[in-house]
């Protein structure tokens, strides 16, 4: 296949773009790396059959040449990173998945759009299955993401219906793993982080929240899936090991061997107080259910991170 990733330079995307490429397809990388980079490319560039592209998805899309899928991705997805960039994620969500859609309608394309558990929004049902059509505060900081994806679901399913597109939705729940940004402000990402460094851990409220955490290996598998089929979804990806925020520390505490204490830190307005996917339908649909249990994954995670922490001047100038 030729398929077009848009969102591809970040931390799901590039995974994404390195799992089609190893089957044998072409990938053709949309963005404009203002939360991704292009460092998570290095393994793909130059190689015949992929190329990237820096481009905002929100002012338009065309590409050269056939198109058999188009991957939706572009879109910051951190909440630090929407908040501080609240209308270029509104943009994305409206004006770049109509571009993305339009893309795979001109070329006859499957679609497939990068939803999120975030539709669900503080969700008064749980765990979530794809039934239950969420609580989410419509102008609350978090509204710039959650609605923006709400609106591509529905722009999504009305190019279905109306231009007869072949598109599909997933709904991702927190993934993690190799590439996370050590600075995006997101849970596993922070806690890795200062723990390595010997820094107190930062919980917000009272770390009962909860999350469900997917290792991103699982979740390609699972795109992947939904790339190949004409399911039109919308179908849940996430793994539904759900642990509170402590439960998550003292994890992640246990497997780099760090003595950091924890920091209390006041909640975030609208945060969920817990989320957990049924996956049913993503067994059912996708023959997919998520294989990685989290220590591994987080294993592996804080191997990349400390593989990928800059050197301190000191130790690289004795290195010399
Ligand atoms: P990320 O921030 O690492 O990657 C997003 C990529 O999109 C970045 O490379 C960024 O530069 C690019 N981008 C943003 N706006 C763009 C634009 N206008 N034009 C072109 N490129 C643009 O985030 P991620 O975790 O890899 O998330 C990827 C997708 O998966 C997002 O759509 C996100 O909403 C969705 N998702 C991720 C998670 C998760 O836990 N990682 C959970 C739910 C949904
Ligand atoms: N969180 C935390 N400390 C941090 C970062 C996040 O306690 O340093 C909490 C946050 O309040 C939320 C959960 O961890 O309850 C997951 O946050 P994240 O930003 O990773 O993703 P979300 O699911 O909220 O989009």
């Amino acid at each position: 296949m030729r398929v077009v990733v848009t969102g591809g330079a970040g931390f799901v995307g590039s995974h994404l773009c390195e799992a089609l490429m190893a089957r044998g397809d072409e990938v053709i990388c949309v963005d404009n790396l203002c939360t991704g980079d292009i460092t998570n490319l290095a393994a793909l560039r130059g190689q015949p059959g992929f190329t990237f592209v820096q481009a905002d998805v929100s002012s338009g899309l065309d590409v050269q040449g056939p198109v058999d899928a188009v991957a939706h991705l572009a879109s910051p997805a951190s909440p630090a990173d929407y908040l501080s960039l609240p209308l270029q994620t509104l943009a994305v969500g409206s004006r770049g998945t109509e571009y993305a859609l339009e893309l795979a309608r001109r070329h006859g394309a499957r679609f497939v759009l990068a939803s999120t558990s975030e539709v669900y929004g503080d969700p008064l049902a749980h765990p979530q299955d794809e039934e239950y059509w969420g609580h989410v505060n419509p102008v609350g900081p978090r509204s710039v993401y959650d609605e923006a994806k709400r609106y591509a679901e529905a722009v999504t399913v009305a190019y279905a219906r109306h231009h007869g597109v072949n598109t599909g939705i997933v709904r991702i729940f927190n993934t993690y793993g190799p590439r996370l940004r050590p600075h995006d402000g997101r849970v596993v990402s922070t806690f890795i982080r200062q723990a390595l460094a010997g820094e107190p851990l930062t919980i917000y409220g009272d770390g009962t929240q909860t999350r469900s955490f997917c290792y991103v290996d699982d979740l390609v598998r699972g795109i992947v899936a939904m790339l190949d089929c004409r399911e039109p979804g919308p179908v849940n990806l996430g793994n539904p090991d759900e642990r509170t925020v402590l439960e998550l520390a003292e994890l992640v505490l246990r497997i780099t061997g760090s003595d950091s204490g924890l920091r209390r830190r006041p909640l975030p307005a609208d945060d969920p107080v817990r989320r957990c996917p049924v996956v049913t339908r993503a067994l059912q649909r996708l023959e997919w259910k998520p294989r990685i249990d989290i220590e591994d994954g987080l294993r592996t995670t804080v191997s990349w991170f400390k593989a990928s922490a800059p050197k301190p001047v000191l130790a690289a100038a004795e290195a010399r």
